[in-house]
Formats: C-alpha cells, structure tokens, sequence
C-alpha cells in the first residue's frame, strides 16, 4: 500500500482523492490527512505561483517522512492581468459572495470576460527523488451577474462554453469531469503511477 500525505484537514478532500485514487488509478493508495499524522501546525500559503504554494504545502509532510501532495487553485481572468489567481479566496477580504461583487465591479464595461480556473498540484518526497508538480486548467466567461445556485467560490459568474452553463448550474459529477482539478488529478495520477511502476 501507497500512503500519501494530502496537506489539509479537509475530510471531505481527503474523502475526494481517496474516492478518485480509487476509481482512476490501479495503484493501492490510500490518501491520510495532516491530522493523521500528527501535524498541527500552520499550512501557509505565501507564494507568488500556484504551483509555489503546493510545493510550499507538500513539503509539510515530506519534511516529515512521508509522500506530501497538495493543491493549489484559484481563478485568472485575462482583462485582471491573472488577478485574483493565487488570491482568490482572499480577493475582498470578505466571504465568496463579496469575492464575487468585487470580480463584478472590476469588470465593469470590460467587454473581454475570459478567464480560466487553474490547479496545481505537488508531490513531493522525504528525499526530492521524484518530486514533481502538473496543473490543470479550465477555460470560460465571466458573466455580468451570478446565475445558478450550485458551486461555491466564483462557480456562479463562471459560464462554461460546452455545457452551455454556469459551473453553479451542473451537478458535481459533470463539473468533476472537466474541471481543473479533474484535470490536474489525472496528470497527477499518470505521474504518480510513473514513479511507482519503476520502483517495482
Ligand atoms: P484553494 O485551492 O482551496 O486555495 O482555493 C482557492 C480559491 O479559488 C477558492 O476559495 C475559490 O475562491 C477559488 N476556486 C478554486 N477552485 C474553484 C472552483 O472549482 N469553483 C469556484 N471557485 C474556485
């Protein structure tokens, strides 16, 4: 059995990247959160990329023995320069509800709404010997008012162009087939099994 390490105390992403390993993967993983192994410290998240901040994040239980992986996500929208990107849970100061008034008032009269979701994702290792990051992007519009209940964080301003919808409006199930963090998911996975199969 492979343990990893996801560095959150989010039960429900630990359920999540157990309930994927399993149905995407042939490796026998099982995926522990930093409570399970006894760490209790800060998870910050100061980096300038996403891809820093799950490097930054892997690397807590790593630095303790074991296989570290984390994410990173947020939103980037092309008229913002990228912005809010590795702010976007902090953009207003304020809950997802201000985080997206504020995408709306800084949008104003902007007549390019594309934007894209991104994740990153981290493996790393006790000793570096394969420590690797992939990433996962999804593209789509800002709309100029949330439409859909469904979703969190900015999934009711994001339409995506092949659904037709907003990422507020379809189930989980669907949005877990395109998004980005499906999309880092698999790439991580085909790496994951890369380093595993040459271990044998
Ligand atoms: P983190 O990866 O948990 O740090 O997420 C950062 C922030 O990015 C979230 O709080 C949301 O504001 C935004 N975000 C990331 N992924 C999604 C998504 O799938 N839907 C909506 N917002 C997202």
């Amino acid at each position: 059995m492979i343990k990893l390490v996801l560095a959150t105390r989010n039960k429900n992403k630990i359920r999540e990247f157990n309930v994927l390993f399993k149905e995407l993967s042939s490796l026998d993983i099982t995926v522990l959160s930093l409570d399970d192994i006894g760490f209790y410290g800060d998870i910050e998240e100061n980096g300038s990329t996403f891809e820093e901040n799950a490097i930054s994040k892997a690397s807590l239980p790593a630095k303790l023995g074991y296989i570290g992986i984390a994410d990173d996500s947020g939103l980037c929208v092309n008229a913002l320069d990228g912005a809010p990107g590795v702010y976007s849970a902090r953009f207003s100061g304020g809950s997802d509800e201000d985080n997206n008034d504020l995408l709306l008032e800084k949008l104003k009269g902007e007549s390019d709404r594309s934007a894209k979701y991104v994740c990153a994702m981290a493996c790393v290792f006790p000793d570096h010997s394969n420590d690797f990051t992939v990433r996962g992007e999804c593209y789509g519009k800002i709309l100029t008012k949330r439409v859909g209940e469904g979703g969190f964080g900015y999934d009711p301003l994001f339409y995506f162009e092949p659904f037709g919808k907003t990422f507020a409006q379809i189930e989980l199930s669907k949005k877990n087939k395109v998004s980005h963090r499906a999309m880092a998911m698999h790439s991580l996975i085909k790496k994951l099994s890369k380093v595993f199969e040459n271990d044998k």
